[in-house]
């Protein structure tokens, strides 16, 4: 098979140029006679690749001089222990939303070095919203609120970001990043493993306010706390080059697709489209979360009759569309459609579904 929309969850699928881009730089980047791969991380090629990489990071989020961004190994979930390791700062109890499986391992995490205070849990019934703001039981002297933007599994993501005043707001923003303009001053700490819509496994991007440096509690590893890394520019050890690199490509491609706002309104478009496939299905494809709630990045849909998935899964393939098996908590079926994923290949998929349903419905 030549060419397939991989509707992945992560690893994901990579933008074609910039894949095409690293193909041609592989063997030689830039008459060098070497690749990125086989480069010294303190060498000046690869510090210009990663400031270049970092500058147009900081270009397409507006990122403000006073945050430091960090690119980092242990993926998103080392961050889950991080985040509470830096940012407690002495006090006891951090705020958590409990919207679905990533914040609730987010939770358990943070539970071993505090008390975490889950705000509000829609668990009980299995995450399909996101409950009203000021419903949420906050505690005055939180360290910091923790939230998880868009949950990957579940497919929920946030409509509004909360507003948590003088309590720093840190937010797992591994599957929505890059996907809408965000607004970099509402946030304490943002973070995001790379393999989603940022570039290849291996690496998270931490975003973080200069003031929530400095305050790692005794004992931490060097590697584990965010000053350190900061004053060495990520490469207090080696990092993860490779893949700093090929993130850097994705953000120069992202700049030439007219940057994340010209994203997140075709984004929004791909996601309307697959809802309304689901919802025009009369129940033979269904998504249970409500609407104001469902993700512009994560599409889970299940079958009415569940016997005919392998057989929807298996056709789908043939017809050049991979990957859709949902994720195995859950079963079914879930379209990713990161920023890498062209509109021609949500219209591939609706069109799919358009011709297998009158065939089995
Ligand atoms: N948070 C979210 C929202 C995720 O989607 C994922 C991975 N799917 C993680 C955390 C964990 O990421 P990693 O595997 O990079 O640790």
């Amino acid at each position: 098979m030549n060419h397939v929309f991989n509707f992945s969850a992560g690893p994901a699928m990579l933008p074609q140029p910039v894949l095409e881009q690293a193909q041609r730089e592989m063997l030689n980047w830039q008459g060098t006679g070497m690749s990125v791969m086989e480069m010294s991380h303190r060498g000046a090629e690869f510090m210009s690749i990663a400031a270049q990489a970092e500058a147009d990071l900081r270009d397409i989020m507006g990122i403000p001089p006073n945050y430091k961004v960090l690119f980092l190994q242990g993926g998103a979930s080392s961050q889950f222990a991080m985040i509470p390791m830096n940012l407690l700062r002495g006090k006891r109890t951090a705020d958590y939303v409990e919207t679905g499986d990533w914040s609730s391992k987010a939770i358990h995490e943070a539970n071993k070095y505090c008390n975490a205070n889950v705000v509000t849990s829609t668990k009980a019934s299995s995450y399909t919203r996101i409950p009203a703001f000021t419903s949420w039981n906050r505690n005055p002297h939180a360290a910091y609120l923790h939230y998880t933007p868009n949950e990957t599994i579940r497919g929920v993501e946030f409509p509004f970001v909360p507003e948590t005043g003088d309590v720093p707001l840190v937010a797992d923003m591994s599957s929505s990043i890059l996907s809408r303009p965000v607004n970099i001053s509402q946030f304490g700490l943002i973070y995001a493993g790379a393999q989603k819509n940022i570039g290849p496994a291996g690496l998270v991007v931490v975003i973080v306010r200069d003031d929530l440096l400095d305050n790692s509690v005794s004992g931490t590893p060097s590697l584990y706390d965010y000053q350190i890394l900061a004053d060495n520019q990520s490469m207090y050890n080696t990092p993860p080059t490779y893949a700093w690199y090929l993130s850097g490509l994705v953000f120069q491609w992202i700049k030439q697709q007219g940057g994340v706002a010209s994203l997140a309104a075709t984004n929004a478009r791909k996601a309307q489209k697959l809802y309304a496939t689901i919802d025009a299905s009369h129940g033979f494809y269904q998504n249970p979360v409500e609407p104001p709630y469902r993700s512009r990045m994560s599409v889970p849909f299940m079958l009415a009759d569940k016997h005919h998935e392998n057989l929807f899964l298996a056709e789908a393939l043939e017809s050049g569309l991979a990957n859709l098996q949902g994720h195995r908590f859950l079963g079914g079926m879930r379209a990713s459609i990161y920023n890498a994923m062209p509109e021609a290949g949500v219209d591939a998929l609706v069109d799919f579904m358009q011709d297998f349903m009158p065939r089995y419905g």
